[in-house]
């Protein structure tokens, strides 16, 4: 069996879509008891109660997870509520403990998807388990690696795979914690349509506000759900407190979710004709283009003659004021349209420099 012809059946076993709540971190008997009676008294459909029991920090010294003792609480949660329950393991140890404890699915952190050795240490120690395994995209934006580890899982006979998509890590500060760099999970679902894929909208957000349109997003291009983390109290969270919602606030989201049907039988020649005219559109701005980019060369070889410069920034200028104001008579974003000049005015210096 190779990864394109696992089959998904585990996932069809639960409502689409699939949620997975819970607190970043299990905390207390307490703690997650109340999340869990909490959840539960929504009318949400949640079958999978998340916590972390290790946690990886990015700092020493921290809060890092409860450990052992905190696989106990999961346990009441599935027993006293009916959950499955849902741990990540980061080596040999996690699974041998979460899979003694019997934690019905595991996850495989970003960080540990990032290396080789850690995967493969965890693949072998869940060799031939039928327990679902999701793996997390690795914090780097590297879709071979993320491939490499559910090979890994493969190779050891654990059949049940799923993914997470959680965002990745850049130096520079956006809006998000995570950026989603949404081309990758879909070029990996264009991959492996077969694989069931979730979001994970609280480690791409890192906030609030957020969610829900990540969540709406992930919904609208196919995924099976997601996994969000939930807290009876978030703002006291012992970590990732910024991002968790309560039970209530997570019932809400959940309910103001539309859900697409990917089969698009029903309405079939509408599409087609949409896209029929989309296409012919795209072939006419690539003739275009390729018209622009022939007079840039004409440009670029009076310059070569002439001895002048390349990039001639009061031109510039005039594009970008023309541009402008077309997009604003057109009714588009003048940040779009500037977007897509400077890749065109890129490409032409490039073409003259080639001269
Ligand atoms: C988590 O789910 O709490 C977690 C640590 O996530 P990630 O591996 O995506 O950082
Ligand atoms: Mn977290």
């Amino acid at each position: 069996m190779d990864l394109k012809t696992t089959d998904n059946s585990w996932v069809n076993k639960f409502p689409k879509p699939l949620i997975i709540a819970g607190p970043c971190s299990a905390e207390s008997e307490s703690q997650m008891l109340e999340t869990a009676t909490r959840i539960k008294a929504t009318s949400a459909e949640v079958p999978i109660f998340r916590a972390g029991i290790w946690k990886p920090r990015t700092k020493p010294n921290g809060f890092e997870g409860v450990g052992v003792i905190g696989l106990n609480w999961l346990k009441k949660v599935k027993e006293e509520f009916g959950f499955q329950t849902a741990t990540e393991v980061a080596n040999a140890h996690h699974v041998v403990a979460a899979l003694a404890a019997d934690v019905d699915i595991l996850w495989i952190g970003a960080r540990s998807t990032v290396n080789p050795f850690t995967v493969q240490e965890i693949a072998e120690a869940l060799k031939g388990t039928n327990k679902p395994v999701l793996v997390k995209n690795p914090v780097n934006p590297d879709l071979a690696l993320w491939i490499g580890a559910l090979e890994r899982l493969l190779s050891q006979d654990v059949k049940n795979l799923g993914v997470i998509h959680r965002g990745f890590s850049t130096y520079r500060k956006t809006k998000y914690r995570n950026i989603p760099n949404w081309q990758i999970a879909l070029d990996f679902r264009n991959q492996y349509p077969n694989i069931p894929m979730l979001v994970d909208p609280s480690h791409i957000c890192g906030n609030r506000t957020g969610l829900a349109a990540i969540a709406q997003e992930a919904l609208n291009v196919g995924y099976d759900g997601m996994i969000i983390e939930t807290h009876a109290d978030p703002d006291a969270a012992w970590s990732d407190a910024a991002q968790q919602i309560t039970p209530e606030v997570l019932a809400d989201l959940i309910n103001k979710l539309q859900l697409r049907n990917s089969d698009i039988s029903a309405f079939d020649d509408e599409m087609d004709r949409h896209r029929t005219l989309i296409s012919d559109l795209d072939f006419q701005l690539i003739e275009l283009l390729s018209h622009r980019m022939k007079i840039s060369e004409q440009i670029g070889m009076l310059k070569k003659e002439n001895s002048i410069a390349i990039f001639q920034p009061d031109r510039w200028k005039i594009i970008t004021e023309y541009a402008n104001q077309k997009a604003d008579e057109t009714g588009m974003s003048q940040e779009f349209i500037e977007k897509v000049f400077k890749a065109i005015h890129e490409e032409s210096i490039e073409v003259q420099n080639k001269l």
